[in-house]
């Protein structure tokens, strides 16, 4: 193995969103996990599932902060399909270091929930508070109702 990662920076973007400095739509957590809204959205819906605990992405991750996050998607993601949100089927993204595309170091999974026909917009376009906003409620809801 031949990773030295940076260390981590605890005032990167997604540990202040974790202590609530900065804020979020915040649709789902447990005790290991938080999932919210990412607000340059590729599709309607598009959110970001992290570890409550440090680490930089993939690479330096502990089974156990990989396992949690995992599980999260699953249940976030089954929550998405079919009635009431409406979702046809899930894309799972994940970046590692500049070149593997991460701009944000800790770690996280990108859900896009997808539907038929649609496509990707580009990255890095700030989207519309209130559109994000109520599909953050539609996703709240879908997931209180699947449990
Ligand atoms: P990446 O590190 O390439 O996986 O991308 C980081 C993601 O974080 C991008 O999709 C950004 O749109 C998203 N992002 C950046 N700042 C915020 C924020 N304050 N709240 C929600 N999402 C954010």
């Amino acid at each position: 193995m031949d990773y030295s990662p940076e260390p981590y920076d605890t005032d990167n973007i997604f540990a202040k969103i974790l202590r609530e400095e900065i804020p979020s739509f915040r649709v789902f957590e447990d005790a290991d996990t938080l999932v919210f809204m990412d607000i340059m959205p590729r599709v309607d819906g598009h959110m970001l599932v992290i570890p409550k605990t440090p680490c930089r992405n993939m690479l330096d991750a502990s089974a156990d902060q990989l396992a949690a996050c995992l599980k999260t998607v699953q249940k976030v993601s089954l929550a998405l399909l079919g009635a009431p949100y409406g979702a046809d089927g899930i894309t799972l993204q994940q970046f590692n270091e500049p070149e593997g595309g991460q701009e944000v170091y800790h770690l996280h999974f990108h859900i896009l929930p997808r539907r038929e026909g649609d496509s990707l917009r580009p990255p890095r376009q700030q989207g519309d508070m209130e559109v994000i906003k109520a599909e953050s409620e539609r996703i709240r809801a879908a997931i209180e109702a699947a449990g």
